[in-house]
């Protein structure tokens, strides 16, 4: 199965897509999981992506687009994949188009986890990853609202929305029962 999450920062939907992709058999890739390694083992991609981590700011189309695209050409993706992240622009689901074209495979539907702002602020302020300061918080929001959300339209053919607000395992069961019906 080919997965798209999709969700403000602080939503769940890293918690989500390590339960999704243990149930569903198929990895979870995190563009932000990838793009803290790079900055981790200080490669290039990752000296030139820490300041967009740092500031809540979008890391480029070009540079973001060719990690992924590199990711799904490893072959545990040959079967499906769950990617948490990404795209998270127009541009960058046009990318991911063109990549699926040219393996000739296709998305089966984007799942969108829901929640309001003040949950969202809340939980991300309680986990405390380092780029967690309420402006940089507040900004994550201000963006994924202007950038991302107009993927919601552009995926509305296979688009899912699973209010993420309750227990862990309850929101989990919500979307593999909406995985189940066909969209
Ligand atoms: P969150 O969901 O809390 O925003 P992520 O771990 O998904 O956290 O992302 C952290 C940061 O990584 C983002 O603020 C952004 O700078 C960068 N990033 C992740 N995915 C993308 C992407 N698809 N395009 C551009 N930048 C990205």
């Amino acid at each position: 199965m080919r997965l798209v999450l999709i969700g403000p920062p602080g939503a769940g939907k890293g918690t989500q897509a390590a339960i999704l992709s243990q149930t569903l058999g198929v990895p979870h890739i995190s563009t932000g999981d990838l793009f803290r390694e790079h900055v981790t083992r200080r490669t290039p991609l990752g000296r030139d992506a820490q300041r967009y981590l740092d500031t809540g700011e979008l890391v480029p189309d070009h540079v973001t687009g060719g990690m992924v695209r590199e990711r799904l050409t490893q072959p545990d993706t040959r079967h499906g994949f769950l990617l948490d992240g990404f795209p998270r622009t127009v541009p960058q689901a046009r990318q991911l188009a063109a990549i699926l074209d040219a393996a000739e495979c296709e998305l089966d539907a984007v799942l969108e986890f829901t929640a309001p702002e003040e949950v969202v602020v809340t939980r991300l302020l309680e986990r405390g990853r380092p780029d967690d300061t309420e402006d940089v918080i507040r900004h994550r929001q201000r963006v994924y609202e202007r950038q991302t959300t107009p993927l919601l339209d552009h995926y509305s053919d296979i688009l899912l929305s699973v209010q993420a607000v309750g227990p862990v395992d309850e929101i989990a069961q919500r979307a593999l029962k909406g995985l189940a019906r066909p969209i």
